[in-house]
């Protein structure tokens, strides 16, 4: 894996055109299908003007992967979708003007599952992307081609969107960092929205230094995001010396392999001399399901503009509006998003709104609640990210099968809290992750707890 600090190593007896040229060689002859679409010519341009001297900020001359669900001006934006399978944005999100005002080089946009719902990247329109460490496993979901970019030295950085675990699960799943940002740090302006009140646009890297870095610059203030928090966010490391009080949430767990790993990391953490404890979230075992309901219900909605009029996929062939509406709907999307927009709809109508979608709602503050009260004795929780190793393609057929595996991801979407996943060794040869979360704006909190930490690693990764 390549950090920035390496990276920048390099440009200096290297020209960032070469470097860059090799890494576009690198993708090119991948397995991996991180990506779906290159910017091949722009990104070698901007390392001229780097070679030139003309590319100055915080990420000046650094390759950097973009989810395909952010928008980029004039660059492909296909949310993993046949629906958008054409569709040129024609403005930047706002994480991607950050991008360019800090000199980054964007290299193009990651493959992901469709409209950001899956846990595996396996319902991308474009095809699986392939796990790093075995190209028989799934790289995580929904960011997965930003995992796999990063775990296969195909990129330095990479964004994400994490809805209900997407930057965490890949990151898990390819032994990178990925955090979750607290809802409102990052501006949404931009991310095409699968459910608005859970998702935020985050950083993955391979270190937790360039992770915070990169959420330096997409932090912040934007006055098109109405639920932009106007906060800007300043890593200060020196906080990972403090001595951190961590709480094991009891009720995040995973399969042995994961479980084993867990028990193996909290040894390493009482050996530092933190003060460890347990805590309990009654709420846990309802998140799963209201997630379920809140995030389609939002979807439903959300999805009802590809109509195939304004843009994205539409047929030749008119017909009544009923018709045309359905047939385009019918042959855009793929089966997973129809589920969900089925799901979705169903929980929202009339009849049953009383029943599922205020209930979940209920649930959501009960579960905000248990993170407040628990983050009350502890600057820090602990738990794995995933409850298993990466997955075999096609190893979970069943839907409901995948939506269990974000059991100890979701609940910290409907809390609204920071949420990092730390790689903290290898099972089997494949990379665990460990799920850091913090109260909300506690960013840094969290990264100097995943600071720390990762020092005790860097022998295995
Ligand atoms: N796997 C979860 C889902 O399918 C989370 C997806 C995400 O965070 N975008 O909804």
């Amino acid at each position: 894996m390549i950090t920035v600090s390496e990276w920048r190593e390099r440009l200096e007896s290297e020209k960032c055109y070469d470097l860059v040229s090799e890494l576009f060689d690198r993708i090119e002859r991948s397995k991996l299908n991180a990506y779906i679409t290159l910017c091949k010519d722009f990104a070698l341009s901007q390392a001229e003007k780097y070679d030139r001297g003309e590319l100055k900020g915080k990420l000046s001359g650094i390759p950097v992967a973009v989810k395909d669900c952010i928008s980029t001006k004039g660059i492909r934006t296909t949310c993993g979708s046949k629906m958008l399978e054409n569709y040129i944005p024609p403005f930047d999100a706002h994480v991607v003007e950050r991008l360019k005002q800090e000199g980054a080089i964007i290299l193009g946009k990651t493959n992901m599952d469709e409209f950001a719902m899956g846990t595996t990247t396996e319902t991308s329109y474009f095809g699986v992307v392939r796990n790093p460490y075995d190209l028989d496993r799934v790289a995580g979901g929904s960011s997965g081609g930003s995992g796999a970019c990063l775990g296969g030295k195909e990129a330095v950085l990479a964004l994400g969107s994490d809805t209900g675990g997407s930057i965490r699960c890949p990151s898990s799943f390819c032994g990178v960092v990925g955090i979750k940002p607290t809802y409102g740090l990052v501006s949404r302006y931009g991310l095409i929205p699968y459910a608005n009140s859970l998702e935020q646009i985050g950083p993955m890297a391979c270190c937790v230094e360039d992770v915070a870095l990169l959420l330096e610059v997409i932090a912040g203030k934007d006055e098109r995001d109405s639920t932009n928090a106007g906060v800007e966010f300043k890593f200060d490391p020196s906080k990972a010396d403090r001595k951190f009080r961590v709480g094991i949430v009891k009720e995040m767990g995973g399969n042995e392999d994961v479980n084993g790993r867990f028990e193996e990391v909290v040894e390493v953490v009482k050996g530092l001399g933190f003060e460890v404890g347990e805590v309990s979230m009654p709420s846990f075992k309802y998140a799963l399901a209201a997630y379920y309901i809140i995030a389609t219900g939002e979807a439903s909605s959300n999805l009802a503009r590809y109509d195939g009029v304004r843009y994205g996929f539409a047929l030749d062939k008119l017909d009544t509006w009923t018709k045309y509406f359905s047939k385009v709907r019918a042959l855009g999307f793929g089966e997973e998003v129809k589920r969900r927009i089925m799901l979705g709809t169903y929980a929202l109508s009339a009849g049953y709104y009383g029943k599922y979608y205020l209930k979940a709602l209920r649930v959501r503050t009960l579960v905000r609640r248990d993170f407040e009260s628990a983050l009350k004795d502890y600057d820090v929780l602990i738990a794995p990210t995933m409850p298993s190793l990466p997955f075999k393609i096609g190893e979970l057929a069943d839907p409901l099968t995948m939506y269990k595996m974000d059991v100890n991801t979701v609940p910290i979407n409907l809390a609204g809290i920071p949420a990092l996943s730390l790689p903290v060794g290898f099972v089997k040869g494949l990379p665990v992750g460990l799920q850091i979360m913090g109260g909300h704006f506690k960013e840094n909190d969290v990264l100097c707890f995943a600071l720390r930490l990762e020092k005790e690693f860097s022998e295995v990764f």
